[in-house]
């Protein structure tokens, strides 16, 4: 391209303006943890493509594997026969899935898709119609997972009809009710479970009911974990009303949480697991496992599609899980957690604006930072307060000041959170530069 090409400002042009975007930035190369842009800027990351690349950009043995792919065969179609690196790649998945019960897969290219296959399959194995979804969920843009998405408006508004059968309840998330944030988590669970029920009494009868979907770790919704009690009670009422429980790990898995699927901690049996983005490092995939027993009453056919667990994709899953054992990437989350949660204590405790952070929380590299900013129910029983204009939301102050500094890092849900999400083999040093950076736009962001 010519000296002078901007290839931003043509990306600006000819993109639909329908994407949300970070920076302007161009990336044109990735290693580990940093990218490099065609101005030569080099990005420390702590986004990883939104919790994909969990063993940083362009893993060496991962890319290997894929370009050796490539000189085999890249399109191994399943509707036509077996693709040996998808047979391989299920050898390898079958003994890192959290339930021995969870045997047997199907493939796709995106999340949203796999929830779509994960739907279909509770539908198809049990003859009901509706899904329960969480208040705060996120499961995807395209038209039936808009539908199930209760994060934000913006991902339905002006795109309905969306899908019919979905019913929201509550998840025990403090912000959800009006409520502090010391509020008790078991009291939560007790409300939260008690809507659950009273869900299926008043909005959708168990016989009309396929199934309660769920993320074990809430993601765009704000980063909140589920307590393990959460977790039980939900498998107590599935079991109870003959529902399956459906869990969305497309962000938690893949040793996000610092296990390799977040359902793991609570011991909690999926009926349907749901894994994407981690699970290839960038390359197009993701899937459903599930019982032999309920896959084998969908219909031959009725399942599939053109790319549907791509050769690709599957020997780069394959190079991930065997990277995971090799390089010990679940010892190093538990550390880098540990540093980076410590941190941000500290910063809570000893910044002069440390009383702007009302929590911290998630698991493993999966961490959320709540800003003091969300409205109470004593802020709404108060008048007064009430016409009190909302203070401007810190996170994308934080975030742009994070830009400045060279440094990516993303916001989410409509409360006032900061993710971070690096690579889960980020070095010590690495997020010591990370939190440095971060202190800084902070403190900048909150004068
Ligand atoms: N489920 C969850 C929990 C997610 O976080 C996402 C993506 N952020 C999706 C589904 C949708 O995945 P995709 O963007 O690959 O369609």
């Amino acid at each position: 391209p010519a000296a002078d090409f901007d290839a931003a400002a043509f990306g600006e042009t000819h993109i639909t303006k329908g994407i949300g975007r970070l920076s302007k930035h161009v990336f044109e190369d990735g290693k580990g943890s940093w990218i490099t842009t065609d101005k030569g800027v080099k990005l420390l990351d702590m986004t990883a493509g939104i919790g994909v690349c969990n063993l940083g950009h362009c893993h060496p043995k991962v890319t290997a594997a894929a370009a050796k792919q490539c000189g085999k065969i890249t399109h191994a179609q399943v509707n036509i026969g077996f693709s040996a690196p998808q047979i391989e790649l299920i050898k390898n998945l079958l003994p890192i899935l959290p339930h021995p019960s969870l045997d047997t897969l199907f493939f796709w290219n995106s999340g949203a898709e796999a929830v779509e296959a994960a739907v279909k399959l509770a539908r198809a194995a049990t003859k009901k119609q509706n899904i329960i979804v969480m208040q705060g969920s996120y499961h995807g843009r395209t038209a039936a997972t808009a539908a199930l998405t209760r994060s934000k408006t913006i991902y339905g508004e002006g795109h309905g009809p969306l899908m019919p059968g979905v019913f929201a309840t509550s998840f025990p998330f403090y912000a959800h009710f009006g409520l502090p944030v010391d509020t008790d988590v078991e009291e939560l669970v007790r409300q939260s479970l008690h809507q659950v029920r009273l869900t299926l009494q008043q909005q959708t009868a168990p016989s009309d009911t396929a199934a309660i979907l769920i993320e074990p770790v809430i993601g765009e919704g704000g980063y909140v974990p589920a307590p393990a009690s959460f977790l039980h009670g939900l498998r107590q009422i599935c079991d109870e009303n003959n529902l399956l429980l459906i869990c969305d790990e497309v962000q938690s898995g893949f040793g996000r949480t610092g296990t390799m699927f977040a359902v793991e901690e609570s011991g909690v049996r999926p009926d349907v697991l749901i894994f994407a983005k981690g699970i290839a490092n960038g390359f197009p995939l993701s899937g459903i496992a599930s019982t032999n027993e309920l896959m084998s009453r969908q219909k031959p056919g009725s399942m599939g599609g053109t790319y549907a667990g791509n050769a690709v994709a599957c020997a780069a899953a394959s190079a991930v899980i065997q990277a995971f054992k090799d390089e010990h990437v679940l010892d190093n989350v538990a550390k880098r957690s540990e540093q980076l949660v410590s941190f941000l204590h500290s910063l809570q405790k000893e910044s002069r604006y440390g009383h702007l952070i009302e929590d911290v929380r998630g698991r493993g590299l999966m961490i959320g930072v709540q800003f003091a900013n969300t409205p109470t129910t004593a802020d709404s029983d108060n008048a007064a307060a009430a016409t009190v204009k909302k203070p401007e939301q810190i996170a994308p102050k934080v975030v742009a000041e994070c830009l400045k500094r060279d440094m990516l890092l993303l916001s989410t849900s409509v409360f006032d959170v900061l993710r971070f999400i690096p690579a889960l083999n980020i070095s010590e040093d690495e997020l010591a530069q990370a939190c440095g950076i971060f202190k800084e736009s902070f403190e900048a962001a909150a004068k």
